[in-house]
């Protein structure tokens, strides 16, 4: 037989080879690194072609996010965000590139959202045992909430020459809602401009996709069961640069005394968010699905609508807290959502009049 011949079929059964184990490689097996930040878990996974780089590639864009930890974390005595809160009515505070665009960022969803988001709303989140204070023994006083009201009001915030200034003692500012967002679209642009084309960054469920994991593959991702963390109640097929946040009542709350609190406050009423367990937002960056999954969740399936016509564009999924469980759908999600079998009938599409 001629050599080329050889050459030729060996290479025919190495590319089947690869394409079978391609198509079956499961996504726990692609190149994966994960590491604490920001409070959560951060994973970088390439796509099998990358596999060499990801080492480095990890180490990267988990350099970005521990910067971006140091500058926006309450949790640190000397972060931007921290200095702002001591220097309350007192002086501005000078800020990074990053720190600056986040913030400017924080308020334009806090104005989009009519203060359903607000970025002051830090010492309720405090009162009621979250950011760091200590755990709650008891409900917060009516008084002690009104006086912490009267620290929150976003528009109150003066931003100048990439300084900011929180005009009132008291008042302090939290970057929880969007900070994570922000990052891993940092993260994504790292990666793309070291031309990696295949892979997805996750920090806490906010997550961004490039590329495909495997050849013919797209990302897919599972969406938590709010109402049981170990079930999923579907999965999401996510395009290329497309992002995906999720807001819940089930990873992060209080209980007193039975009841359980969100870690998401009404800054208008100082009380924690009530009749929504979860929202998932797809969009074009992980920036505004975070800061939208945010404030979509405080104004509820009610409110949806009104916010939806204002912001970028976005699909969404909503499940209100109530049972049996709904899945309320945009028709832009449904088209990329395949829920599990035992929920046939908890779908329901969010149309221009139900919206
Ligand atoms: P999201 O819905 O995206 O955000 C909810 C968060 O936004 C709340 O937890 C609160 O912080 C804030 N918020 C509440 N209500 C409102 C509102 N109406 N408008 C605007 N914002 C609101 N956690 C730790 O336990 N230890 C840490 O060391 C730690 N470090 C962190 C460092 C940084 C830079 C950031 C951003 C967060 C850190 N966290 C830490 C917090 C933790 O990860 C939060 O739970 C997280 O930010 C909440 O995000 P989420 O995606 O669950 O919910
Ligand atoms: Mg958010």
């Amino acid at each position: 037989m001629q050599p080329w011949i050889i050459g030729a079929a060996i290479l025919a059964c190495l590319l089947l080879a690869i394409g079978i184990a391609a198509r079956f490689l499961p996504r726990a097996e692609l190149p994966s690194r994960s590491s604490r930040s920001m409070g959560g878990l951060a994973t970088v996974t390439v796509g099998a072609a990358y596999s060499r780089r990801i080492d480095s590639l990890a180490t990267q864009v988990q350099g970005i996010f521990e910067r971006l930890e140091l500058e926006l974390s309450a949790y640190r005595p000397n972060s931007a965000i921290s200095l702002l809160a001591e220097n309350a009515g007192v002086s501005s505070v000078a800020l990074s590139e990053d720190s600056w665009r986040l913030l400017n960022l924080a308020l334009r969803f806090d104005e989009l959202s009519d203060g359903a988001s607000d970025v002051t709303v830090a010492p309720l989140v405090k009162l009621w045992g979250f950011g760091g204070a200590p755990s709650l023994t008891g409900i917060p006083s009516e008084e002690a909430i009104r006086e912490r009201l009267s620290f929150v009001d976003s528009r109150r915030v003066i931003l100048k020459d990439r300084t900011a200034f929180l005009p009132v003692k008291g008042m302090a500012v939290d970057l929880g809602a969007i900070a994570k967002g922000y990052a891993v679209d940092r993260g994504f642009d790292l990666c793309r401009s070291a031309g990696v084309e295949d892979f997805l960054i996750d920090l806490s469920g906010n997550i961004r996709v490039s590329g495909r994991p495997q050849w013919h593959k797209n990302w897919q991702i599972g969406v938590r069961d709010p109402f049981d963390r170990s079930n999923l109640i579907g999965t999401i097929t996510l395009r290329s640069g497309l992002a995906l946040a999720t807001s819940g009542n089930y990873e992060r709350f209080v209980e007193v005394m039975g009841q359980r609190y969100s870690h998401i406050i009404n800054p208008r009423t100082g009380l924690p968010v009530t009749g929504t367990a979860g929202v998932t937002v797809l969009c074009e960056d992980a920036t505004t699905a975070d800061g939208l999954s945010t404030s979509l969740f405080v104004v509820g399936l009610k409110g949806c609508g009104k916010l939806l016509q204002k912001a970028p564009p976005a699909d969404v999924l909503i499940v209100p807290d109530k049972y049996p469980i709904e899945i309320w759908l945009t028709r832009g999600f449904a088209e990329v959502f395949v829920p599990i079998p035992e929920l046939p009938n908890a779908v329901r599409i969010l149309t221009p009049t139900s919206l």
